[in-house]
């Protein structure tokens, strides 16, 4: 019976695509650029009335910042599972305008691609869950689930109130799974399904020589350099082969589960090709480590800038008189921030006590849900139906974004289902969204709806 009232839904949508496209246009015409506070307010208005087009209830969540919408629909029953839809409809500023080859906020098609600033991050995205939604409602009346829905307005300012919001209205967003769209997928030519994200903890190492620049000649060989001191930490951190020497860094790094690890293995990923794309024709040590396992099963240390004494033109000879590194460290399950930077200040103390390290900000915590979790074979089929192509799985992905509140704060499994193609150029000018995919997204939704009733 599902069967037959998902073929009308999916019928519906085809032949709706063009009047989702004008929601669509309505909705990305309207600015929401967080960074600078420009119509973010105007645009949840916006969201909030286009979820209650689509038949959901709705209300504002307040922050301190700006407002998150939630939509909520729970009349399918006890019985049947409750999916948490997650999006963002803040932008990116679009500057550098002159870049752009149309207006950033008013949508332009050219050869099948929609171009404007925040179409495909995260408006089309999220809108083609809306649009699903939508068309069942239009066309049974109700969903097969029960659906709540959460656009947040700060994801591109790094998503200050999420966790607090989750945390304080747990019993709002209460669902089995939580499903996002965002970002492009990997250029390998398949759906994917991702199931956690990198860590991050972003430290500074500060080491201080005379109170001002001095002469190397009159002053060599007896005023210590702060750059070296530098060095001198960072290499009780890290040793020729690359690995990370840190006290302790790695005891809560958890191995990959056999279906990650199969998943892993299994990733149709051209390393070579990957890595002449940036000029480079070899991997940092060990030389023999597949790249899956690089991004998926370890942290790294990495550093992201060093700044000291003299770098203009000609010579200058002088012994500086301070030093900063910046350092970001990727973490993987099961490491987190706090104990990572437990880790690398007491290490830091003891290994180099000339060297101040000092916490840049909170940091972000890995996130996973198991390859093996029962309801990915679900999003599994619904991906595979609605996109044409079974959708490969990636255990983990290397950046870093807030799913753990997904996984953590609510303790739900998380999905990252990408409906975007690598040509999407997000916060770059030109950013494009195809709309072959946004019809594709749509259905998938849909599909994905039908399927978790049957499950
Ligand atoms: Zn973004």
């Amino acid at each position: 019976m599902t069967t037959t009232r998902l073929d009308d839904v999916l019928a519906s949508i085809d032949e709706g695509v063009a009047t989702d496209l004008d929601g669509l246009f309505t909705l990305v015409r309207q600015p929401s650029i967080s960074a600078q506070n420009v119509g973010v307010g105007d645009c949840a208005e916006l969201v909030r009335d286009f979820m209650d087009d689509a038949g959901l209830e709705t209300r504002l969540l307040e922050t301190s910042g700006h407002p998150m919408v939630l939509g909520t629909w729970l009349e399918a029953g006890e019985d049947k599972p409750t999916i948490l839809f997650y999006g963002h409809y803040d932008v990116q500023p679009p500057e550098p305008l002159d870049l752009w080859d149309s207006e950033p906020f008013e949508p332009t098609i050219r050869d099948g691609r929609i171009y404007a600033r925040g179409v495909a991050d995260n408006k089309a995205q999220f809108f083609s869950h809306l649009m699903a939604i939508r068309h069942w409602m239009r066309i049974v009346g109700e969903l097969p689930v029960n659906v709540r829905f959460i656009a947040e307005g700060e994801e591109e300012v790094g998503s200050p109130h999420l966790d607090e919001v989750i945390a304080e209205h747990r019993d709002l967003l209460e669902a089995d799974l939580v499903y996002t769209s965002d970002g492009p997928v990997q250029d390998v030519g398949y759906p994917q399904i991702s199931f956690g994200v990198r860590g991050m903890l972003y430290i500074e190492l500060r080491a201080t020589g005379p109170n001002r620049d001095v002469h190397s000649g009159h002053w060599g060989g007896v005023a210590p350099n702060p750059a070296w001191m530098l060095v001198d930490a960072l290499r009780t951190m890290r040793d020729h082969e690359g690995n990370i020497t840190i006290d302790g860094f790695h005891e809560n790094v958890s191995e990959p589960t056999p279906a990650a690890r199969a998943a892993m293995d299994a990733l149709p990923f051209d390393t070579a090709k990957m890595l002449s794309e940036v000029g480079l024709d070899g991997m940092t040590p060990p030389a023999d480590l597949p790249w899956a396992d690089r991004i998926m099963a370890r942290p790294t240390l990495n550093i992201a800038g060093f700044t000291s004494g003299y770098g203009g033109p000609g010579s200058k000879t002088i012994i500086p008189s301070k030093a900063t590194v910046k350092i970001d460290m990727r973490l993987v399950p099961d490491q987190t921030p706090n104990e990572i930077w437990d880790k690398v200040s007491a290490h830091v103390a003891k290994h180099a006590p000339n060297v101040e390290a000092v916490r840049l900000d909170g940091g972000m915590m890995p996130s996973y849900t198991p390859v093996e979790h029962p309801m990915a074979e679900i999003v599994r089929n619904a991906v595979e139906r609605g996109f044409g192509a079974r959708p490969i799985d990636v255990p983990l992905v290397g950046g870093s974004l807030p799913d753990a509140v997904w996984t953590r704060t609510l303790g739900k499994p998380s999905f990252l289902v990408p409906y975007g193609d690598p040509q999407q150029a997000n916060h770059a000018p030109n950013e494009s969204y195809a709309i072959e995919r946004f019809h594709q997204g749509i259905r998938t939704s849909a599909i994905l709806l039908a399927e978790l009733a049957s499950s």
